[in-house]
């Protein structure tokens, strides 16, 4: 533990309605959450009464719900500032946008910090406690863009594991169909874009790992990001998979989040892409999968068996055009999964709420069966125990038991989402939109309470921001004009990839036309 100047203080929570969604799933009408050194040191009824140490403060939570706090499983905070920016594109013309693959410039420094404030607090004013961030560098990352981010996330107050999500092969390598589409002159121009070795990659990440992992008391982490399998090399890819286990990191890994990456396994490996992973020996229980739209059968089991995690992203996937994914043949084969937002240009919003929400409804689509529809229950599962298990820390975070990390949501029962109160878990995923969170507690710490952050001055960041927008806008504009002369190329890839036929489909058919 490096980095910890924040001693959090001891609270009580006096008399909330308590949903642990611990194993037993306890819940209680009126109960007392006991924190301390930045833990929940007793919960239960009374069980802050006559408490032998001093507690510097109580919250009176009548009326209020305490629950643990929302984990954002998936986030890129690099688009931060991005909400609302870009039209229905599909994936892959989304990125030219997102991550320009011809991009010069660079993002570290004071935007940087901003960006990353801006998503926090977003984050804490609805609960949500902690996020694994996929942060991507564009076009390459540096100690200093990492510690812009990193720092961000040090003084909003929550808590976040970050990993580097740097590609390392040229631009239309990670494609199928592309090198043939592109004019020599555009190929030559990506072969020249800045990018990043391996080792280049690797020593950047001893930069995070050293100075980050468990700093600000345990409340940052580290994790490891290949972005995808077929966007970096295979020794990389080995070099990321190791320091993975060295130090039980979090491996991010985005895989068959589209149809055209089921045709570029095919075409490029011959092969499933989880499969490819699978055979190179990397597949393993640190993993979180990212979408996994276009799995099959075997796919499913592969991950099954190896443990991995699945991250779902419902609201992404359909801004994107994406595809459904296979919610419960993963659930049947005992995948866990956890719930993302993805990033702010691909849901517009942080809002996990909402993420949930559309979990819960979009998988009517796919089978009349509705017993097979995800369940209140298991949805606030994913959105708490299965980000703790994608963290590797299924046994500290996302539930409110006695030595788990105090981070917690209270709501107000007394808002719109639940008047009537009738079913509070189907309530929590149907009715709530963030809305009723009244406190946002960290390690123990308020980071915000009733409409305010606590944790700095969020009118004038805000400031700063729009201060900071018309330089970032140019960026973006000019980055645009780039993408918009290679789509012409990516539209004829995409549309010729959605039309072969891959032995499965993830979209309403009927509604394509052909
Ligand atoms: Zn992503």
């Amino acid at each position: 533990m490096k980095h910890s100047t924040h001693t959090p203080a001891s609270l009580l929570i006096r008399n909330a309605h308590v949903l642990t969604l611990d194993d037993a799933d306890r819940e209680w009408a009126r109960a007392d959450v006991v924190i301390e050194d930045g833990r929940i040191a007793a919960l239960g009824p009374d069980a802050g009464r006559d408490w032998p140490r001093r507690l510097d403060r109580v919250i009176e939570a009548e009326g209020l719900l305490a629950m643990p706090g929302l984990i954002n499983a998936h986030f890129h905070s690099p688009g931060n500032l991005m909400k609302g920016t870009l039209p229905g594109y599909p994936l892959e013309v989304f990125m030219l946008y997102e991550v320009p693959p011809l991009a010069s410039g660079g993002d570290a420094g004071r935007l940087a910090y901003v960006r990353t404030m801006i998503g926090a607090l977003e984050m804490l004013r609805r609960g949500i406690t902690a996020v694994h961030d996929d942060a991507y560098h564009v076009p390459v990352a540096s100690e200093a863009s990492i510690d812009a981010i990193m720092r961000a996330y040090e003084d909003a107050g929550i808590r976040a594991t970050v990993a580097i999500d740097q590609p390392n092969i040229v631009e239309y390598e990670k494609y199928p169909y592309l090198a043939d589409l592109l004019p020599a002159e555009e190929k030559r121009a990506m072969e020249r874009a800045p990018r990043q070795s391996g080792e280049e990659l690797l020593a950047l990440y001893r930069h995070l790992i050293e100075r980050w992992h468990g700093a600000a008391g345990g409340r940052l982490a580290a994790a490891v990001s290949c972005s995808a399998p077929q966007r970096v090399t295979t020794d990389y890819f080995a070099g990321l998979s190791e320091l993975s286990k060295r130090y039980d990191l979090p491996f991010n890994i985005h895989i068959l989040e589209t149809k055209l990456q089921r045709v570029l396994g095919q075409e490029k490996f011959g092969k499933s892409l989880v499969r490819y992973v699978h055979d190179l020996g990397l597949l393993d229980e640190r993993m979180m999968v990212i979408h996994a739209i276009w799995i099959d059968d075997a796919d499913i089991e592969l991950l099954a068996r190896a443990g991995c995690t699945v991250a779902h992203n419902p609201v992404c996937n359909l801004r994107l055009g994406s595809g459904v994914m296979p919610y419960r043949a993963l659930r049947d084969a005992g995948v866990p999964i956890c719930l993302g937002t993805d990033e702010m240009n691909t849901d517009d919003s942080v809002n996990l709420w909402f993420v949930a929400k559309t979990a819960a409804l979009l998988h009517t689509l796919a089978t009349p069966e509705w017993r097979d529809w995800p369940q209140p229950q298991e949805l606030l599962r994913a959105l708490t125990r299965g980000g703790a298990r994608a963290l590797r820390r299924a046994d500290s975070l996302g539930q409110l038991a006695v030595g788990c990390a105090a981070d917690l949501a209270l709501l107000d029962l007394d808002s719109v989402a639940f008047t009537p109160l009738n079913d509070l878990r189907r309530q929590l995923v149907h009715c709530e939109d963030g809305g009723s969170v009244r406190y946002t507690i960290v390690a123990g710490r308020v980071v915000y309470e009733e409409g305010r952050i606590t944790t700095i001055d969020e009118r004038a960041l805000r400031a700063e921001m729009r201060a900071l927008m018309s330089g970032y806008r140019e960026q973006l504009e000019r980055a645009g004009r780039e993408a918009q002369r290679l789509e012409p190329y990516y539209r004829e890839m995409v549309l010729r990839a959605a039309a072969q036929d891959v032995g499965m489909n993830r979209w309403l058919e009927a509604e394509r036309r052909s």
